[in-house]
Protein backbone atom coordinates (compact mmCIF):
# COMPACT_ATOMS: atom_id res chain seq x y z
CA UNK A 1 0.00 0.00 0.00
CA UNK A 2 1.28 3.42 -1.01
CA UNK A 3 1.17 6.08 1.21
CA UNK A 4 0.64 9.83 0.37
CA UNK A 5 0.87 12.86 2.94
CA UNK A 6 -1.24 15.99 2.01
CA UNK A 7 0.01 19.23 3.79
CA UNK A 8 -2.96 22.01 3.68
CA UNK A 9 -6.98 21.09 4.31
CA UNK A 10 -7.39 24.25 2.06
CA UNK A 11 -9.81 24.01 -1.60
CA UNK A 12 -5.96 22.82 -3.08
CA UNK A 13 -5.55 20.30 -0.77
CA UNK A 14 -8.90 18.91 -0.75
CA UNK A 15 -9.38 18.63 -4.28
CA UNK A 16 -5.77 16.44 -3.87
CA UNK A 17 -7.39 14.50 -1.47
CA UNK A 18 -10.79 13.92 -3.47
CA UNK A 19 -8.34 12.57 -6.54
CA UNK A 20 -6.02 10.13 -4.20
CA UNK A 21 -9.57 9.13 -2.58
CA UNK A 22 -11.21 8.41 -6.00
CA UNK A 23 -8.54 5.84 -6.81
CA UNK A 24 -8.52 4.44 -3.77
CA UNK A 25 -12.29 3.85 -3.77
CA UNK A 26 -11.78 2.32 -6.99
CA UNK A 27 -9.12 -0.55 -5.62
CA UNK A 28 -5.59 1.58 -6.33
CA UNK A 29 -3.29 0.67 -3.46
CA UNK A 30 -2.90 3.71 -1.97
CA UNK A 31 -4.06 6.07 0.95
CA UNK A 32 -3.64 9.64 2.03
CA UNK A 33 -3.29 11.19 5.08
CA UNK A 34 -3.94 15.01 5.05
CA UNK A 35 -2.55 17.33 7.29
CA UNK A 36 -4.10 20.92 7.85
CA UNK A 37 -2.74 23.07 10.71
CA UNK A 38 -6.23 25.16 11.70
CA UNK A 39 -9.17 23.03 13.41
CA UNK A 40 -10.87 23.15 10.35
CA UNK A 41 -10.64 22.37 6.65
CA UNK A 42 -11.59 24.73 3.30
CA UNK A 43 -8.42 27.57 4.12
CA UNK A 44 -10.58 30.65 3.30
CA UNK A 45 -13.69 29.20 1.89
CA UNK A 46 -15.88 30.15 5.05
CA UNK A 47 -19.53 30.61 5.07
CA UNK A 48 -21.43 32.33 8.28
CA UNK A 49 -25.11 32.37 8.53
CA UNK A 50 -26.37 35.83 10.01
CA UNK A 51 -29.70 37.29 10.77
CA UNK A 52 -30.84 34.96 7.72
CA UNK A 53 -28.61 36.06 5.14
CA UNK A 54 -25.61 34.24 3.89
CA UNK A 55 -22.37 35.95 4.51
CA UNK A 56 -18.91 34.34 2.51
CA UNK A 57 -15.51 35.23 4.66
CA UNK A 58 -13.64 34.49 1.55
CA UNK A 59 -14.26 34.13 -1.90
CA UNK A 60 -18.08 34.50 -2.77
CA UNK A 61 -18.20 32.68 -5.70
CA UNK A 62 -15.74 31.67 -9.24
CA UNK A 63 -15.66 32.58 -12.47
CA UNK A 64 -18.26 30.69 -14.85
CA UNK A 65 -15.18 30.38 -17.99
CA UNK A 66 -12.89 28.29 -15.78
CA UNK A 67 -14.49 24.71 -15.39
CA UNK A 68 -12.78 23.27 -12.65
CA UNK A 69 -14.50 23.80 -9.61
CA UNK A 70 -18.39 23.34 -11.47
CA UNK A 71 -17.00 20.25 -12.47
CA UNK A 72 -15.61 19.03 -9.20
CA UNK A 73 -19.04 20.18 -8.04
CA UNK A 74 -20.73 18.23 -10.24
CA UNK A 75 -19.03 14.75 -9.17
CA UNK A 76 -19.57 15.61 -6.08
CA UNK A 77 -23.30 15.87 -6.16
CA UNK A 78 -23.80 19.62 -6.07
CA UNK A 79 -24.74 19.70 -9.33
CA UNK A 80 -28.07 21.30 -8.81
CA UNK A 81 -26.56 23.13 -6.24
CA UNK A 82 -24.77 26.06 -8.55
CA UNK A 83 -26.52 29.37 -9.14
CA UNK A 84 -24.95 31.95 -11.49
CA UNK A 85 -24.85 36.08 -10.39
CA UNK A 86 -27.63 37.96 -11.54
CA UNK A 87 -26.56 39.70 -14.17
CA UNK A 88 -29.62 41.38 -15.31
CA UNK A 89 -27.94 43.60 -12.16
CA UNK A 90 -24.24 43.37 -13.63
CA UNK A 91 -23.71 47.27 -13.20
CA UNK A 92 -20.46 48.16 -11.84
CA UNK A 93 -19.53 51.25 -10.72
CA UNK A 94 -16.13 53.14 -10.41
CA UNK A 95 -15.49 55.62 -7.57
CA UNK A 96 -14.19 58.87 -9.24
CA UNK A 97 -14.36 62.80 -8.41
CA UNK A 98 -15.77 61.82 -5.27
CA UNK A 99 -19.36 60.00 -6.99
CA UNK A 100 -19.76 56.58 -8.40
CA UNK A 101 -19.71 56.50 -12.00
CA UNK A 102 -20.62 53.23 -14.10
CA UNK A 103 -18.14 51.15 -15.93
CA UNK A 104 -19.21 51.74 -19.82
CA UNK A 105 -20.81 48.52 -21.81
CA UNK A 106 -18.65 47.17 -24.00
CA UNK A 107 -15.38 47.10 -21.34
CA UNK A 108 -13.80 43.69 -21.95
CA UNK A 109 -11.70 42.94 -18.54
CA UNK A 110 -10.40 47.11 -19.14
CA UNK A 111 -10.31 46.97 -22.78
CA UNK A 112 -12.88 49.24 -24.64
CA UNK A 113 -14.87 47.34 -27.45
CA UNK A 114 -17.98 49.60 -28.07
CA UNK A 115 -17.09 53.40 -29.01
CA UNK A 116 -20.38 54.83 -28.32
CA UNK A 117 -20.82 54.19 -24.66
CA UNK A 118 -16.77 55.18 -24.23
CA UNK A 119 -16.92 58.39 -26.12
CA UNK A 120 -19.72 59.09 -23.76
CA UNK A 121 -19.06 57.68 -20.16
CA UNK A 122 -18.11 60.36 -18.09
CA UNK A 123 -15.44 58.36 -16.23
CA UNK A 124 -12.46 59.08 -19.00
CA UNK A 125 -11.47 62.47 -19.64
CA UNK A 126 -11.32 63.52 -23.32
CA UNK A 127 -7.30 62.59 -23.36
CA UNK A 128 -7.99 59.10 -22.34
CA UNK A 129 -10.86 59.14 -24.85
CA UNK A 130 -8.45 60.40 -27.56
CA UNK A 131 -5.73 57.70 -26.57
CA UNK A 132 -8.65 55.14 -27.42
CA UNK A 133 -8.90 55.66 -30.56
CA UNK A 134 -5.44 55.99 -31.30
CA UNK A 135 -4.72 52.91 -29.36
CA UNK A 136 -6.94 51.14 -32.81
CA UNK A 137 -3.71 51.65 -34.67
CA UNK A 138 -1.22 49.91 -32.82
CA UNK A 139 1.70 48.38 -34.55
CA UNK A 140 1.70 44.38 -33.41
CA UNK A 141 4.96 44.59 -31.36
CA UNK A 142 6.29 41.16 -29.23
CA UNK A 143 7.71 42.11 -25.96
CA UNK A 144 11.32 40.97 -25.29
CA UNK A 145 10.92 40.90 -21.48
CA UNK A 146 7.88 40.67 -19.15
CA UNK A 147 6.56 44.02 -17.94
CA UNK A 148 3.97 44.98 -15.37
CA UNK A 149 0.17 45.10 -15.81
CA UNK A 150 0.64 48.90 -15.32
CA UNK A 151 3.49 49.45 -18.02
CA UNK A 152 1.49 47.93 -21.15
CA UNK A 153 -2.17 48.91 -20.18
CA UNK A 154 -0.45 52.71 -20.05
CA UNK A 155 1.41 52.25 -23.50
CA UNK A 156 -2.25 51.25 -25.00
CA UNK A 157 -4.18 53.41 -23.11
CA UNK A 158 -3.02 56.00 -20.76
CA UNK A 159 -2.18 56.40 -17.13
CA UNK A 160 -5.89 56.91 -16.08
CA UNK A 161 -6.75 53.89 -17.37
CA UNK A 162 -4.36 52.32 -14.71
CA UNK A 163 -5.71 54.55 -12.13
CA UNK A 164 -9.54 53.76 -13.15
CA UNK A 165 -9.93 50.56 -14.25
CA UNK A 166 -6.53 48.37 -14.43
CA UNK A 167 -5.46 49.15 -10.84
CA UNK A 168 -9.04 48.68 -8.71
CA UNK A 169 -9.82 45.31 -11.07
CA UNK A 170 -6.75 43.77 -10.32
CA UNK A 171 -6.83 44.62 -6.23
CA UNK A 172 -10.00 42.79 -6.64
CA UNK A 173 -8.60 40.01 -8.20
CA UNK A 174 -5.23 40.02 -6.54
CA UNK A 175 -5.36 41.83 -3.83
CA UNK A 176 -2.27 43.46 -5.81
CA UNK A 177 -0.77 46.49 -8.05
CA UNK A 178 -0.93 46.74 -11.77
CA UNK A 179 2.23 48.38 -11.08
CA UNK A 180 3.89 45.35 -9.57
CA UNK A 181 1.79 41.97 -11.43
CA UNK A 182 3.03 40.48 -14.34
CA UNK A 183 1.24 40.80 -17.47
CA UNK A 184 2.50 37.17 -18.42
CA UNK A 185 0.98 35.53 -15.41
CA UNK A 186 -1.70 37.29 -15.09
CA UNK A 187 -2.99 38.59 -18.38
CA UNK A 188 -1.08 36.38 -20.55
CA UNK A 189 -4.23 36.83 -23.09
CA UNK A 190 -2.82 40.47 -23.49
CA UNK A 191 0.83 39.43 -24.11
CA UNK A 192 -0.33 37.33 -27.20
CA UNK A 193 -3.03 39.85 -28.40
CA UNK A 194 -0.26 42.58 -28.54
CA UNK A 195 2.43 40.07 -30.51
CA UNK A 196 -0.19 39.45 -32.94
CA UNK A 197 -2.88 42.64 -33.63
CA UNK A 198 -1.30 45.31 -31.85
CA UNK A 199 -4.13 46.98 -30.51
CA UNK A 200 -5.56 44.92 -27.60
CA UNK A 201 -9.19 46.57 -28.48
CA UNK A 202 -8.55 45.18 -32.56
CA UNK A 203 -7.88 41.48 -30.75
CA UNK A 204 -10.78 41.65 -28.32
CA UNK A 205 -13.42 42.33 -31.62
CA UNK A 206 -11.76 39.45 -33.32
CA UNK A 207 -11.59 37.16 -30.62
CA UNK A 208 -15.28 37.52 -30.42
CA UNK A 209 -16.25 37.47 -34.24
CA UNK A 210 -13.85 34.10 -34.74
CA UNK A 211 -16.44 32.92 -31.26
CA UNK A 212 -19.43 33.90 -33.95
CA UNK A 213 -22.53 32.45 -32.92
CA UNK A 214 -21.53 31.28 -29.53
CA UNK A 215 -20.18 34.91 -28.39
CA UNK A 216 -24.28 35.88 -28.79
CA UNK A 217 -25.80 32.43 -27.29
CA UNK A 218 -27.34 33.40 -24.03
CA UNK A 219 -24.40 32.85 -21.49
CA UNK A 220 -24.41 31.58 -18.24
CA UNK A 221 -23.85 34.42 -15.60
CA UNK A 222 -20.29 35.81 -15.68
CA UNK A 223 -19.72 34.25 -11.97
CA UNK A 224 -21.04 30.76 -10.61
CA UNK A 225 -21.65 30.20 -6.99
CA UNK A 226 -23.37 27.62 -4.36
CA UNK A 227 -26.88 28.32 -2.98
CA UNK A 228 -25.31 27.41 0.91
CA UNK A 229 -22.71 29.52 0.12
CA UNK A 230 -18.97 28.41 -1.37
CA UNK A 231 -18.57 26.31 2.43
CA UNK A 232 -21.18 23.88 0.86
CA UNK A 233 -18.51 22.63 -1.37
CA UNK A 234 -16.23 22.05 1.54
CA UNK A 235 -18.49 20.06 3.71
CA UNK A 236 -19.57 18.12 0.55
CA UNK A 237 -16.04 17.14 -0.20
CA UNK A 238 -14.96 16.63 3.28
CA UNK A 239 -18.20 14.17 3.62
CA UNK A 240 -16.81 11.98 0.26
CA UNK A 241 -13.15 11.77 1.82
CA UNK A 242 -11.63 9.25 4.67
CA UNK A 243 -12.72 10.96 8.08
CA UNK A 244 -9.48 8.99 9.45
CA UNK A 245 -7.41 10.41 6.96
CA UNK A 246 -8.46 14.35 7.85
CA UNK A 247 -5.77 15.76 10.62
CA UNK A 248 -7.07 19.15 11.42
CA UNK A 249 -5.15 20.99 14.12
CA UNK A 250 -1.60 19.16 12.50
CA UNK A 251 0.79 21.79 11.38
CA UNK A 252 3.36 19.99 9.18
CA UNK A 253 6.77 21.27 10.34
CA UNK A 254 9.18 19.90 8.31
CA UNK A 255 8.93 16.97 5.09
CA UNK A 256 12.28 15.44 4.17
CA UNK A 257 13.65 13.02 1.49
CA UNK A 258 14.55 9.74 2.33
CA UNK A 259 16.07 7.03 0.38
CA UNK A 260 12.71 5.35 -0.33
CA UNK A 261 10.14 8.43 0.31
CA UNK A 262 9.72 11.00 2.71
CA UNK A 263 9.14 11.86 6.27
CA UNK A 264 6.96 14.30 7.48
CA UNK A 265 6.89 15.89 10.76
CA UNK A 266 3.75 17.38 12.43
CA UNK A 267 3.93 17.78 16.27
CA UNK A 268 5.66 15.55 17.93
CA UNK A 269 5.16 12.58 15.72
CA UNK A 270 7.21 11.73 12.53
CA UNK A 271 6.05 9.41 9.90
CA UNK A 272 7.11 8.28 6.35
CA UNK A 273 5.32 8.27 3.24
CA UNK A 274 5.85 7.33 -0.38
CA UNK A 275 4.80 11.00 -1.80
CA UNK A 276 4.23 14.56 -0.92
CA UNK A 277 2.06 17.22 -2.03
CA UNK A 278 2.21 20.32 -0.37
CA UNK A 279 -0.71 22.40 -1.06
CA UNK A 280 -0.15 25.26 1.06
CA UNK A 281 0.73 29.01 0.46
CA UNK A 282 4.11 29.26 -1.01
CA UNK A 283 5.32 30.69 2.19
CA UNK A 284 4.70 27.88 4.05
CA UNK A 285 5.40 25.37 1.67
CA UNK A 286 9.11 27.28 1.68
CA UNK A 287 9.40 26.60 5.73
CA UNK A 288 8.38 22.69 5.50
CA UNK A 289 10.66 22.42 2.52
CA UNK A 290 13.31 23.94 3.76
CA UNK A 291 15.48 21.27 5.43
CA UNK A 292 14.92 19.00 1.66
CA UNK A 293 16.29 21.82 -0.77
CA UNK A 294 17.30 25.24 0.53
CA UNK A 295 16.96 26.60 -2.93
CA UNK A 296 13.53 25.36 -3.88
CA UNK A 297 12.86 26.85 0.06
CA UNK A 298 14.32 30.51 -1.35
CA UNK A 299 12.66 30.19 -4.60
CA UNK A 300 9.04 29.18 -2.89
CA UNK A 301 9.45 32.29 -0.38
CA UNK A 302 10.15 34.78 -3.28
CA UNK A 303 6.75 34.61 -3.93
CA UNK A 304 4.90 37.40 -2.20
CA UNK A 305 1.78 37.39 -1.05
CA UNK A 306 -0.49 40.25 0.34
CA UNK A 307 -3.66 40.08 3.55
CA UNK A 308 -6.79 41.02 2.79
CA UNK A 309 -10.14 41.69 5.52
CA UNK A 310 -13.88 41.66 4.26
CA UNK A 311 -15.76 43.00 5.92
CA UNK A 312 -19.95 42.28 5.57
CA UNK A 313 -22.71 44.77 7.01
CA UNK A 314 -26.38 43.78 6.97
CA UNK A 315 -29.36 46.49 6.93
CA UNK A 316 -33.16 46.41 6.41
CA UNK A 317 -35.30 47.11 3.70
CA UNK A 318 -35.00 50.59 3.73
CA UNK A 319 -31.35 50.88 3.11
CA UNK A 320 -31.82 47.86 0.22
CA UNK A 321 -34.28 50.42 -1.34
CA UNK A 322 -32.04 53.36 -1.20
CA UNK A 323 -28.81 51.62 -2.64
CA UNK A 324 -27.46 51.94 -6.22
CA UNK A 325 -28.55 48.76 -8.82
CA UNK A 326 -25.74 46.72 -9.89
CA UNK A 327 -23.26 44.61 -8.42
CA UNK A 328 -21.14 47.30 -6.39
CA UNK A 329 -18.24 49.65 -6.81
CA UNK A 330 -14.56 49.44 -7.24
CA UNK A 331 -12.61 52.75 -5.33
CA UNK A 332 -9.19 53.66 -7.61
CA UNK A 333 -6.16 54.57 -5.32
CA UNK A 334 -6.40 57.93 -6.57
CA UNK A 335 -9.93 58.35 -4.38
CA UNK A 336 -7.74 58.66 -1.65
CA UNK A 337 -10.14 55.92 0.70
CA UNK A 338 -8.69 52.64 2.36
CA UNK A 339 -11.68 50.70 0.91
CA UNK A 340 -10.73 48.55 -2.20
CA UNK A 341 -14.30 47.44 -3.21
CA UNK A 342 -17.92 46.76 -2.10
CA UNK A 343 -20.50 44.47 -3.41
CA UNK A 344 -23.98 44.93 -2.91
CA UNK A 345 -24.72 41.07 -2.29
CA UNK A 346 -28.33 41.22 -2.21
CA UNK A 347 -28.29 42.24 -6.15
CA UNK A 348 -25.32 39.82 -6.97
CA UNK A 349 -26.73 36.94 -5.46
CA UNK A 350 -30.30 37.71 -4.15
CA UNK A 351 -30.85 34.28 -2.88
CA UNK A 352 -28.25 35.42 0.18
CA UNK A 353 -30.12 38.10 1.36
CA UNK A 354 -33.89 37.96 2.60
CA UNK A 355 -36.18 40.45 0.78
CA UNK A 356 -36.27 43.04 3.84
CA UNK A 357 -32.36 42.71 4.13
CA UNK A 358 -29.18 44.50 2.26
CA UNK A 359 -25.70 43.03 2.51
CA UNK A 360 -23.02 45.34 1.54
CA UNK A 361 -19.38 43.44 1.59
CA UNK A 362 -16.07 45.88 1.93
CA UNK A 363 -13.17 45.12 0.74
CA UNK A 364 -9.15 46.28 2.61
CA UNK A 365 -6.05 45.38 2.49
CA UNK A 366 -4.03 44.68 -0.68
CA UNK A 367 -0.07 44.74 -1.07
CA UNK A 368 -0.69 48.91 -0.30
CA UNK A 369 -2.23 48.32 3.03
CA UNK A 370 -0.74 45.31 4.76
CA UNK A 371 -1.21 47.64 8.08
CA UNK A 372 -4.93 47.11 8.16
CA UNK A 373 -4.31 43.81 9.80
CA UNK A 374 -3.01 45.49 13.01
CA UNK A 375 -6.16 48.01 13.12
CA UNK A 376 -8.73 46.37 15.70
CA UNK A 377 -12.10 45.07 14.54
CA UNK A 378 -13.75 47.93 15.53
CA UNK A 379 -11.24 50.13 14.21
CA UNK A 380 -12.02 48.55 10.72
CA UNK A 381 -15.91 48.62 11.59
CA UNK A 382 -15.60 52.78 11.75
CA UNK A 383 -13.35 52.79 8.48
CA UNK A 384 -15.74 51.37 6.78
CA UNK A 385 -18.95 53.02 7.70
CA UNK A 386 -16.63 56.88 7.54
CA UNK A 387 -16.20 55.78 4.04
CA UNK A 388 -19.58 54.44 2.76
CA UNK A 389 -20.58 57.23 4.68
CA UNK A 390 -18.30 59.66 2.35
CA UNK A 391 -18.98 57.53 -1.22
CA UNK A 392 -22.78 56.56 -1.11
CA UNK A 393 -24.11 58.42 1.80
CA UNK A 394 -25.04 55.36 3.35
CA UNK A 395 -25.34 56.54 7.44
CA UNK A 396 -27.57 53.99 8.83
CA UNK A 397 -26.36 51.51 11.51
CA UNK A 398 -26.26 48.31 10.39
CA UNK A 399 -28.15 45.58 12.10
CA UNK A 400 -24.79 43.32 11.60
CA UNK A 401 -21.27 43.53 11.51
CA UNK A 402 -18.67 40.76 10.32
CA UNK A 403 -15.00 41.38 9.87
CA UNK A 404 -12.45 38.70 8.57
CA UNK A 405 -8.91 39.13 8.23
CA UNK A 406 -6.78 36.85 5.91
CA UNK A 407 -3.21 37.22 6.30
CA UNK A 408 -0.82 36.66 3.45
CA UNK A 409 -3.31 34.67 1.73
CA UNK A 410 -3.36 36.04 -2.20
CA UNK A 411 -0.36 35.56 -3.67
CA UNK A 412 1.12 38.08 -5.91
CA UNK A 413 2.58 37.20 -9.52
CA UNK A 414 5.31 39.90 -10.02
CA UNK A 415 7.50 40.30 -12.98
CA UNK A 416 9.20 37.36 -13.73
CA UNK A 417 6.80 34.93 -11.84
CA UNK A 418 7.04 32.68 -15.02
CA UNK A 419 10.47 31.96 -15.03
CA UNK A 420 10.57 31.40 -11.09
CA UNK A 421 8.09 28.84 -11.36
CA UNK A 422 9.88 27.29 -13.94
CA UNK A 423 13.16 27.35 -11.70
CA UNK A 424 10.91 25.78 -9.21
CA UNK A 425 9.87 23.17 -11.13
CA UNK A 426 13.13 21.94 -12.44
CA UNK A 427 14.33 22.00 -8.57
CA UNK A 428 10.85 19.92 -7.77
CA UNK A 429 11.70 17.32 -10.39
CA UNK A 430 14.56 16.49 -8.70
CA UNK A 431 12.71 15.00 -5.84
CA UNK A 432 10.82 12.51 -6.67
CA UNK A 433 7.40 11.81 -4.80
CA UNK A 434 6.79 15.86 -4.20
CA UNK A 435 4.11 17.87 -5.97
CA UNK A 436 3.47 21.11 -5.05
CA UNK A 437 -0.36 22.51 -5.23
CA UNK A 438 -2.44 25.91 -4.07
CA UNK A 439 -2.80 29.05 -5.20
CA UNK A 440 1.05 30.12 -5.63
CA UNK A 441 1.51 28.99 -9.17
CA UNK A 442 -0.65 28.87 -11.90
CA UNK A 443 -3.64 30.86 -10.68
CA UNK A 444 -5.38 32.39 -7.88
CA UNK A 445 -8.71 31.66 -8.38
CA UNK A 446 -10.56 28.75 -6.87
CA UNK A 447 -11.15 26.81 -10.02
CA UNK A 448 -7.59 26.97 -10.38
CA UNK A 449 -6.58 25.84 -7.38
CA UNK A 450 -8.92 22.98 -7.40
CA UNK A 451 -7.41 22.19 -10.71
CA UNK A 452 -3.58 22.39 -9.51
CA UNK A 453 -4.81 19.63 -6.35
CA UNK A 454 -5.77 17.61 -8.89
CA UNK A 455 -2.66 17.64 -11.33
CA UNK A 456 -0.49 17.28 -7.83
CA UNK A 457 -2.54 14.26 -7.20
CA UNK A 458 -2.48 12.68 -10.71
CA UNK A 459 1.15 13.67 -10.82
CA UNK A 460 2.25 11.38 -7.56
CA UNK A 461 -0.56 8.71 -8.55
CA UNK A 462 1.02 8.57 -12.17
CA UNK A 463 4.91 8.47 -10.54
CA UNK A 464 3.50 5.29 -8.50
CA UNK A 465 2.13 3.93 -11.68
CA UNK A 466 -1.62 4.29 -10.98
CA UNK A 467 -2.27 7.27 -13.17
CA UNK A 468 -2.16 6.28 -17.36
CA UNK A 469 -3.16 9.42 -19.55
CA UNK A 470 -5.71 6.75 -21.59
C1 LIG B 1 -10.81 37.41 0.91
C2 LIG B 1 -10.63 36.56 -0.30
C3 LIG B 1 -11.56 36.61 -1.32
C4 LIG B 1 -11.41 35.81 -2.45
N1 LIG B 1 -12.37 35.85 -3.42
C5 LIG B 1 -12.31 34.96 -4.44
C6 LIG B 1 -13.41 34.83 -5.32
O1 LIG B 1 -14.44 35.50 -5.18
N2 LIG B 1 -13.32 33.90 -6.33
C7 LIG B 1 -12.22 33.10 -6.48
O2 LIG B 1 -12.19 32.27 -7.40
N3 LIG B 1 -11.16 33.19 -5.64
C8 LIG B 1 -11.19 34.09 -4.61
N4 LIG B 1 -10.16 34.16 -3.73
C9 LIG B 1 -8.97 33.31 -3.95
C10 LIG B 1 -9.19 31.86 -3.55
O3 LIG B 1 -10.23 31.76 -2.61
C11 LIG B 1 -7.93 31.26 -2.95
O4 LIG B 1 -6.82 31.51 -3.77
C12 LIG B 1 -8.06 29.75 -2.75
O5 LIG B 1 -9.23 29.43 -2.03
C13 LIG B 1 -6.82 29.23 -2.04
O6 LIG B 1 -6.99 27.88 -1.72
P1 LIG B 1 -5.75 27.03 -1.18
O7 LIG B 1 -6.25 25.74 -0.72
O8 LIG B 1 -4.68 27.02 -2.21
O9 LIG B 1 -5.17 27.91 0.02
P2 LIG B 1 -5.80 28.21 1.44
O10 LIG B 1 -7.25 28.38 1.38
O11 LIG B 1 -4.97 29.33 1.98
O12 LIG B 1 -5.52 26.88 2.25
C14 LIG B 1 -4.23 26.49 2.65
C15 LIG B 1 -4.37 25.70 3.93
O13 LIG B 1 -3.08 25.25 4.32
C16 LIG B 1 -3.02 25.30 5.73
N5 LIG B 1 -1.60 25.29 6.12
C17 LIG B 1 -0.68 26.28 5.98
N6 LIG B 1 0.51 25.87 6.46
C18 LIG B 1 0.35 24.60 6.89
C19 LIG B 1 1.22 23.62 7.48
N7 LIG B 1 2.50 23.89 7.72
N8 LIG B 1 0.71 22.40 7.82
C20 LIG B 1 -0.60 22.10 7.59
N9 LIG B 1 -1.47 22.99 7.05
C21 LIG B 1 -0.99 24.21 6.68
C22 LIG B 1 -3.76 26.57 6.08
O14 LIG B 1 -4.20 26.55 7.43
C23 LIG B 1 -4.91 26.53 5.09
O15 LIG B 1 -6.05 25.91 5.61
C24 LIG B 1 -10.28 34.95 -2.57
C25 LIG B 1 -9.33 34.89 -1.54
C26 LIG B 1 -9.51 35.67 -0.42
C27 LIG B 1 -8.49 35.58 0.70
Amino acid sequence: MKRVAIIGGGISGLSAAYTIEEKRRSGAPVEYLLFESSPRLGGVLVTDRVDGCLVEAGPDSFLTEKPWAADLCGKIGLGDQLIGSNDFERKTYIVARGKLVVMPDGLMFMVPTKIMPTVFSPLFSWRTKMRMAAEWFHPPRKASADETVAEMVERHYGAEMVDLLADPLLSGVYGGEASQLSVRAVLARFADMEAKYGSLGRAMLAARKKMGAAANAPAWPLFTSLKDGMQQMVDALVARLDANALKTSSPAQSVIPQENGWTVSAGYQSDHFDAVIIATPTHAASAVLQEANEDLSRNLAEIKYSSSVTVTLGYDENVRRSLPPGFGFLIPRSAGHRMLAATFVHNKFPHRAPENRAIVRCFLGGARDEQILESSEEEILAIVRRELRQIIALDTEPLFARVYKWKSAMAQYSVGHLERLQRIESLRQKLPGLALAGNGYNGIGVPDCVRSGAEAATKILAEMGMWSAA
